[in-house]
C-alpha cells in the first residue's frame, strides 16, 4: 500500500489549475448530501444564482457541468451544431483549434479563421467571414491561454446576430478574472472551468445559453449525439423539475458554491482591478528581466502573462528548477509555442503581490543560474516601484 499522500507543497502560478482558496477546500469537507436532497436542491439553487451574477446574466439555463472546461466545449458545439450545419470557429492558439476539432466531430462544415498567435481578430474581418459564410454558429476564444491573448468580443454578438449566427465563446481562462458580460455582449453560449479564476479543484465547466440559444436548440431535428452532454436532458435536472440526469459531483458543487461567495464577497468590478494591478507589477518586472511577451500589447491578458524564453534558458530546466527548489509552477509553451514560451498565470486568489514577487525573485535566480544576462534584483525591483505608483 502506498504511503499517505503528502505532496511537497506548490505554488501554482501556471496557466491552471491555480491554487484553491483555503474556504473552497473547507466547503469541500462538508458531509454529502444525496443529489436530489431538498438541502442539495437549493443549494443547486443558490450555485445558479451566483454563476449568473458572475457570468452577468439572467439567462435560465446557467449551470456547472460535471466535467472540466473542455466537456463545457463540446456541451455548446454538440447542442448547437446538427450535421451539415455551417460553422466558423476563430483560432489564434491551441483552444481554438480544439473547437475547430470538436466541431468537426458534430459533422459540421467547418471554416477556420485564423489570426497568427498572440494576436486577436478584427471586427471587419469576421464581419467579412459571417456575411460570406452565413453560418449557424461562430465559435470564438475569449481569453486564448496558449498565447495570453484577450479577444474583445464586445460587439461580436451583435455582429452575429445581424447574420443569423449564434456567439459560442470560450470563457474558461476569462472567468472570475477578466470581465464577462454576456447579455451586454449578446453572448448565445459560454462556457467556463472552476479552477482558475474561480479558485476551484478542476472538475466544473460553468456554461450559460440565451434563450437565442435555447430556441435553436428546440429547433433542432436530429438528436444531440452525445448523451451525457445532452442539454434537453440535463435540463430537466439543472433547469427544470430536478429530474434525476447523473450523479452530481456533490462535493465540487460545494466548491464552486464556495468560489462564487468568495468571487461576489470581492465584488467584480474590484476583483478585475485587482487582477490588473497585479498583472502591471508582474509585467513590470518580467520586462526588466528581458522577457517579452507573446500577445500584442494591446490585448495581454492580466491573469495569463506568456513570455518569450530568453536565448540560453533550457525551457524545461529552468522550469523544473522553479518547481523543486522553490516549488513554484509555471506553464510551457503549447502547440506553435511549445519550447518557446513561458506562461505564469495570477488568477483568482493567486493574483496577490506575495506570488508577484515569489516567482520574480526565484525567475532571476533561475535565470542566472542558467547564464542569462540579467541585473540582479531589477525584476523584484521594476515590480516594487509600479506598486508604488
Ligand atoms: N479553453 C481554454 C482557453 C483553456 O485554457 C482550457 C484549459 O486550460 C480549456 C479550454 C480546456 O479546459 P480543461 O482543461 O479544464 O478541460
Amino acid at each position: 500500500i502506498p504511503g499517505q499522500l503528502s505532496p511537497a507543497p506548490r505554488l501554482l502560478l501556471g496557466p491552471g489549475p491555480s491554487d484553491a482558496h483555503p474556504r473552497v477546500l473547507t466547503a469541500m469537507t462538508t458531509p454529502l448530501l444525496g443529489h436530489l436532497d431538498p438541502q442539495f436542491l437549493e443549494i443547486m439553487n443558490e450555485t445558479q444564482t451566483m454563476l449568473r451574477a458572475v457570468y452577468q446574466t439572467k439567462n435560465p439555463l446557467t449551470f456547472p457541468v460535471s466535467a472540466t472546461g473542455t466537456a463545457g466545449m463540446e456541451t455548446c458545439l454538440v447542442n448547437l451544431i446538427e450535421p451539415g450545419d455551417k460553422a466558423v470557429i476563430c483560432t489564434m492558439g491551441y483552444f481554438g483549434n480544439r473547437m475547430v476539432d470538436i466541431a468537426g466531430r458534430c459533422s459540421a462544415q467547418v471554416t477556420v479563421k485564423e489570426a497568427p498567435w498572440g494576436q486577436t481578430f478584427d471586427l471587419q474581418v469576421l464581419r467579412e467571414t459571417l456575411q460570406t459564410v452565413r453560418p449557424k454558429v461562430l465559435g470564438i476564444v475569449h481569453a486564448e491561454t496558449s498565447t495570453g491573448a484577450l479577444q474583445d468580443i464586445s460587439e461580436l454578438g451583435k455582429l452575429c446576430h445581424e447574420f443569423g449566427a449564434l456567439l459560442v465563446t470560450d470563457c474558461v481562462t476569462s472567468l472570475g478574472c477578466t470581465p464577462v458580460k454576456l447579455d451586454e455582449w449578446e453572448v448565445d453560449a459560454a462556457f467556463s472551468c472552476s479552477q482558475k479564476g474561480l479558485s476551484c479543484p478542476p472538475g466544473m465547466s460553468p456554461v450559460s445559453f440565451s434563450p437565442r440559444a435555447v430556441d435553436a436548440l428546440k429547433a433542432r431535428k436530429t438528436k444531440v449525439q452525445s448523451w451525457y452532454l445532452d442539454l434537453t436532458s440535463i435540463m430537466s435536472y439543472w433547469g427544470g423539475d430536478r429530474a434525476y440526469h447523473h450523479t452530481a459531483p456533490i462535493t465540487m458543487v460545494y466548491a464552486l458554491r464556495e468560489g462564487l461567495r468568495l468571487v461576489l464577497e470581492e465584488g467584480l468590478e474590484a476583483r478585475f482591478a485587482r487582477h490588473v494591478r497585479n498583472h502591471v507589477a508582474l509585467k513590470a518586472g518580467l520586462e526588466a528581466l528581458g522577457l517579452t511577451y507573446t500577445a500584442a500589447a494591446h490585448c495581454q491578458l492580466p491573469q495569463l502573462n506568456a513570455v518569450r524564453i530568453p536565448e540560453g534558458a533550457d525551457d524545461a530546466a529552468c522550469r523544473k528548477r522553479l518547481l523543486t527548489e522553490f516549488g513554484i509552477e509555471i506553464g510551457g509553451g503549447l502547440g506553435d509555442f511549445k519550447g518557446k514560451a513561458w506562461r505564469i498565470g495570477l488568477m483568482g486568489q493567486n493574483s496577490r503581490p506575495s506570488c508577484v514577487f515569489q516567482v520574480l525573485a526565484a525567475l532571476e535566480v533561475v535565470l542566472l543560474g542558467a547564464g542569462v544576462k540579467v541585473t540582479g534584483g531589477a525584476g523584484v525591483a521594476a515590480a516594487e516601484k509600479a506598486y508604488a505608483a
